[in-house]
């Protein structure tokens, strides 16, 4: 959708149609934040991403701000609501504004837009590119990946961009809570706010501060999204990972020591009570021991279904990162999730998402 309304903005001759599987567009925006949609953040860089290729990720940004997508959304009408974490909504608070208000510029700047077409099959023939049979002389893959496929998401892009002969680098979901191996089922439905430490291969790997919530597989929770990723790309390279948890991170060791001395090592005023079944016992500086390093080991992530993105996807080394045209075949383009670029919790997934389908469209355009 940014494609497609920045190159007809800038070039209305240009001819454009978007096939969706879904009956609408956007669906993925409609369950974005809670309903919310934390549409972008107010500061972003290539270090906010994982991706095999950060040198591509600063190049796809180098033209693409904060205040570029806010001018962009005021045009069509939306006004953007700046928390102080740098964390963006829209005003409404609304995320399905998001979608009417791309739904209206699609539609004034003349972009067709066919529902429940799902495309099938592409073929690429004396350089026009066949899609389900119809011809086109250009052709973008926004297709994102396979994370939350009840919203229409799928893995067809990679599909295409193999036949078009690109590498894809493995993927793996993102975003998602992890299942653990050793964790008592008592604990379902404890939320506590508390610092996670992700160990991959034995070795620190990420540290996160927010809340986390026991599930019956495992754990989810902002804290475990933001180091989720990481853990992830360490499964699925065989690695082993656990991950310890602080549940009291404001106290060092010392002072933790001095607090349950005072209570007799009794956590019951300090601790939930399905939490104290777990790391109290009669030794304080075991329960110390216990309460500041809870560990558990990550048996898999919650899977594609429950995760908010995906990484891996088509490799960036074959695609120009200011115009996002492939290297290997001429006008043909890939935008967004599809590529081997995922991004942290925060509002990043949509920034790479908005900045790619803006360079697209861009290139569509005329205006390299
Ligand atoms: C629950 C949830 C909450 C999220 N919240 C946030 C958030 O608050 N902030 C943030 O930055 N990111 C968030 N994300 C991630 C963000 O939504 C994605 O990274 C982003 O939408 C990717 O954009 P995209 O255009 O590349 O792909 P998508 O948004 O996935 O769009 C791809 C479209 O292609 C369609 N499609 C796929 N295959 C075909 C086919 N063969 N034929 C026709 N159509 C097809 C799909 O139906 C889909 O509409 C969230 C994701 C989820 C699942």
């Amino acid at each position: 959708m940014m494609c497609a309304i920045t190159a007809k903005k800038l070039n209305s001759d240009l001819d454009i149609t978007i096939f969706e599987k879904n009956d609408r567009v956007g669906k993925k925006i409609l369950a974005s934040g809670n309903g919310r949609c934390n549409i972008i953040n107010a500061t972003f860089d290539e270090t906010n991403y994982h991706t095999g290729n950060p040198l591509f990720v600063q190049k796809a940004l180098e033209h693409f701000s904060f205040a570029t997508f806010k001018k962009f959304c005021f045009d069509i009408g939306l006004v953007l609501d700046v928390k102080e974490d740098g964390k963006c909504y829209p005003l409404s608070n609304e995320a399905r504004s998001v979608v009417t208000l791309f739904s209206k510029a699609l539609s004034e700047q003349g972009v067709q837009v066919c529902l429940e077409h799902d495309v099938g099959q592409i073929r690429h023939e004396k350089g026009v590119f066949f899609v389900d049979d119809e011809p086109f002389d250009t052709l973008v893959i926004s297709s994102g990946l396979g994370a939350a496929s009840q919203l229409g998401s799928s893995e067809d892009g990679l599909k295409f961009a193999r036949s078009f002969g690109h590498d894809i680098a493995p993927t793996f979901p993102a975003l998602v809570g992890l299942e653990l191996a050793n964790v008592s089922k008592r604990l379902f439905g404890v939320k506590t706010s508390a610092k996670v430490s992700l160990y991959v291969d034995g070795s620190l790997k990420e540290e996160a501060f927010d809340d986390i919530l026991f599930t019956n597989y495992g754990v989810s929770g902002f804290a475990i999204l933001d180091i989720s990723t990481a853990a992830s790309y360490a499964l699925s390279l065989g690695s082993s990972a656990y991950i310890e948890i602080d549940l009291l991170p404001q106290f060092d060791r010392n002072r933790l020591f001095t607090l349950l001395k005072k209570v007799d090592g009794d956590l019951t005023g300090i601790l939930p009570a399905k939490l104290i079944d777990v790391v109290q016992i009669d030794n304080i500086k075991q329960s110390v021991h216990n309460i500041q390093h809870l560990r558990f080991d990550v048996s898999a992530t919650h899977g594609f279904d429950h995760a908010e993105a995906s990484g891996g996807g088509v490799l960036t080394s074959q695609i120009n990162p200011y115009t996002m045209e492939s290297q290997k075949i001429n006008n043909l383009y890939f935008t967004g999730e599809v590529l081997d670029v995922v991004g942290q919790r925060g509002g990043y997934n949509f920034a790479f998402a908005w900045a790619s389908g803006y360079n697209a469209g861009k290139s569509l355009a005329g205006n390299r």
